[in-house]
């Protein structure tokens, strides 16, 4: 039987603003049918054809942009400034793998084809077929889009199961791609708990899997799609390193050093968490860094000028403040708390610095998944890096020297799948992204996106 468990709780009130039934066996059956009944026609399609669906579908959501963003803002709490970013990039991403689908996957012959005895030798990508992609709801329009975007121009079929608290996501979602021509199944979300994903990864007519959320989602889905032998695609949680060395300028690191810690209300998987910082300019940048956390502006996510809105979720704002708690009870010592609106008022969870956190504190290894960042005194640079690769994550990365030799040094040490030298980790659909360790595998966005849900089929002509 349905249940109504789906719903969209606003992190700014605490009210629940709807809710939706939660589909069952036969609406999972439709879906998935239906799906590959796309997957067999997409694969016919020509970029061209896709492209221009995929450029109509992009004008559409950025026709909607507003009344999208405000349902991210309703249904997760983030900022309006920030969910209306998240659109246009999100439609700008359509437009790349639009422009540069077929380039990407474009047939590769091999130079030399008499070395394997034959008169031509070639690779090319074909599509694998309908894909499950399970997505978290901190960027609720994006982190489906970089999914889907080159899924479908690949040629591919996706079926969504998004996070339980934003269906209204969900369900824009689920109609975008239609509305621009795709035929229908070519991108469907289903409005399902995490309970009914396994059984979905093992239906035959699913090709591959791709997940991003906690570790503990990623290795049951990975279990899961292990022993059906599925490729799977895993972006995990982060405990990014931001480096500070002697040399860098302190007030510009300061100041991205915030934007990376504090963007999304904190709850961003590159964000950076925990801040080295060289002993000789410690004080300086613990300082700089102290002010501007505690001057940032914290309250409802739908005024233009609000810095931080509320956490997405009671639980997760709970798990922070679990995390915070041990860790002062360790010993940790609080630098800088902005301001929260008064008590009762939704999930609000004041922007923190910490330092001293040592390792017997759970911040030292955990995820932070809120606006609290953590200071670390590094006596040198290889102490600096031994605290960066200190952690079992390793997603993104950030160093700031000004030094060219101590640069390269730091981006061949660190165990992350990107390092951004004097700025701060941001996805772009040019860059690759993903992680190693415990933050995953696999990699999306870029030309390595669109290659991971395609057989690379390697063709020999005698
Ligand atoms: P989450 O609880 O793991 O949820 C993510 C998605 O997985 C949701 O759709 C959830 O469904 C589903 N799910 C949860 N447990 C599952 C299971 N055992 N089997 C199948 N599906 C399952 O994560 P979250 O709290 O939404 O997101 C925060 C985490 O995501 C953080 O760790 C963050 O770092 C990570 N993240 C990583 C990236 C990246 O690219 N590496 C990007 C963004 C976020 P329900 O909502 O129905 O439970």
């Amino acid at each position: 039987p349905a249940t109504r468990s789906i719903a969209v709780t606003n992190p700014a009130t605490g009210e629940v603003l709807a809710q939706f039934d939660t589909q069952g066996p036969a609406e999972i059956e439709t879906c998935i049918r239906t799906a590959q009944e796309a997957a067999r026609q997409l694969r016919a399609t020509g970029y061209a054809t896709r492209a221009a669906w995929m450029r109509r579908a992009a004008d559409l959501l950025e026709a909607d942009r507003e009344e999208v963003a405000r349902a991210v803002v309703t249904e997760m709490g983030k900022t309006i400034v920030q969910a209306r970013a998240e659109v246009t990039k999100s439609a700008r991403t359509m437009r790349f793998y639009a422009d540069h689908a077929e380039e990407f996957l474009a047939d590769q012959p091999l130079a030399a084809p008499e070395r394997v005895g034959a008169g031509q030798a070639l690779t090319k990508y074909q599509p694998l077929g309908v894909v499950l992609a399970v997505m978290p709801w901190n960027y609720p329009i994006w982190q489906a889009m970089r999914f889907a975007a080159p899924a479908l121009m690949a040629g591919n079929a996706g079926v969504l199961k998004h996070a339980s608290n934003v269906p209204q996501s969900a369900l824009y979602l689920d109609s975008l791609f239609t509305r621009g021509g795709f035929p229908p199944g070519s991108f469907s979300s289903l409005l399902i708990g995490s309970g009914a994903v396994a059984s979905i990864i093992a239906d035959p007519r699913i090709a591959a899997v791709t997940l991003t959320g906690s570790e503990g989602a990623g290795r049951s889905v990975g279990e899961h799609a292990g022993r059906a032998i599925k490729k799977t695609v895993l972006e995990l949680g982060g405990s990014d390193p931001f480096l500070v060395m002697p040399g860098a300028d302190l007030e510009k690191a300061a100041k991205t050093a915030v934007a990376a810690r504090m963007n999304n209300n904190g709850q961003s998987c590159i964000a950076g968490k925990r801040f080295i910082v060289h002993t000789d300019v410690y004080d300086e940048f613990a300082a700089l860094f102290a002010r501007k956390i505690a001057a940032l502006s914290v309250g409802d996510p739908l005024q233009e000028t609000t810095d931080i809105g509320p956490l997405a979720t009671l639980s997760g704002r709970d798990e922070l403040a679990g995390q915070v708690d041990d860790a002062v009870t360790h010993g940790a010592r609080v630098l800088a708390k902005a301001a929260t609106p008064a008590e009762g008022t939704g999930w609000y969870y004041p922007p923190t610095l910490l330092e001293n956190v040592g390792p017997d504190s759970r911040l030292f290894l955990e995820e932070a998944f809120g606006p609290v960042a953590v200071l670390y005194r590094a006596a040198d640079e290889q102490e600096a890096v031994a605290l960066a690769n200190g952690t079992p994550f390793g997603l993104s990365s950030a160093v700031w020297t000004n030094d060219d030799d101590q640069a390269r040094r730091i981006v061949d040490a660190l165990e992350a799948g990107a390092v951004f030298v004097n700025g701060m980790s941001v996805s772009y659909p040019e860059l690759p992204f993903g992680g190693v360790r415990d933050s995953g595998y696999g990699r999306e966005l870029g030309a390595a996106g669109i290659r991971e849900f395609c057989n690379l089929k390697t063709v020999w002509i005698g």
